[in-house]
């Protein structure tokens, strides 16, 4: 059968350049780009190049970024697949779309794989796992077999990511699998203004020391949600008329992101 397409997104280049306010977890990952821009000088000497990451963290905070940062600074293919989708597959199909995914990655070699909610088919298995059907664990399966079916020396890393890393069946995290971790938190305020600097490059401020005030006033605010915020804000700006994006407009756009959903609740009661 004809093998399938994986979101594999080698045109749209993204870069350590796109990435910001979580800057431990990238310095972390480059050492993987520097294996995968040239494996065999890692694994000459008889060494085992690590195979598996675990990105683990909250939504939002950029861990599909940066696996994709990580395949574009090395200039290598990406493919990624997520693991919900498996959950309601027929038995079998699972299995089979992963066996399709690695072959692809080792033809392409060297690449990424990118595993987005590992937790979703990777849960421990056993009584504890009442529920968990056996589609989830052939797929589960599949991927243990695969991980240990190439050699560091290809050139293939697989990173996975995760919020819930607890629920991981072990099996993922011996060595030579998922045996290393790298943490993706919650940016503070100083990475909160690196974020959101990210964000505005093709937004005009009307002032750009705005930036400072407004990574204060977002305490708890993942990437993804400063990215929505600008995004928000623009759209006001726009619709009020304006040519520039105003700090009121940042504001307006935080109160309703903040108030939105909430406001019929409050009101119902
Ligand atoms: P999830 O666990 O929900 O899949 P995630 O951690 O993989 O979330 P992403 O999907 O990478 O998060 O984030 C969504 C978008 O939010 C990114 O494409 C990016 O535009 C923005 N974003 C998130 N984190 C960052 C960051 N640290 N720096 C810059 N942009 C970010």
């Amino acid at each position: 059968s004809k093998a399938r397409r994986y979101d594999q997104e080698e045109g749209q280049k993204i870069t350590f350049n796109d990435v910001a306010g979580i800057d431990e977890a990238e310095n972390e990952l480059v050492e993987i780009v520097d294996f995968l821009k040239d494996p065999s000088k890692y694994t000459r000497l008889g060494g085992a190049a690590p195979k598996g990451v675990l990105l683990v963290g909250p939504p939002g905070t950029g861990k599909t970024l940066l696996a994709k940062a990580v395949a574009g600074e090395a200039g290598v293919p990406f493919f990624s697949i997520s693991a919900s989708e498996f959950v309601e597959m027929i038995v079998g199909v699972g299995a089979a779309r992963v066996r399709d995914l690695f072959q692809q990655a080792r033809d392409q070699a060297p690449s990424i794989i990118f595993i987005d909610e590992l937790d979703a088919i990777g849960r421990a298995r056993g009584p504890a796992a009442i529920g968990g059907s056996s589609e989830q664990e052939q797929t589960l399966n599949q991927i243990l077999t695969e991980m240990d079916g190439f050699s560091s020396r290809q050139g293939i890393i697989v990173l996975a990511a995760t919020n819930q890393p607890d629920v991981l069946d072990r099996a993922l995290l011996r060595p030579g699998r998922f045996d290393r971790r790298v943490v993706v938190n919650l940016p503070d305020k100083t990475g909160r203004e690196a974020i959101l600097k990210v964000h505005v490059r093709n937004v005009p401020l009307a002032e750009i020391a705005d930036l400072v005030e407004l990574a204060a006033a977002t305490p708890g605010f993942s990437g993804a949600d400063l990215k929505n915020l600008v995004n928000e804000a623009a759209l006001l700006a726009a619709r009020r008329g304006q040519s520039e994006v105003h700090y009121k407009d940042f504001m307006d756009a935080l109160e309703k992101i903040v108030l939105g959903p909430e406001r019929p609740l409050l009101l119902s009661r």
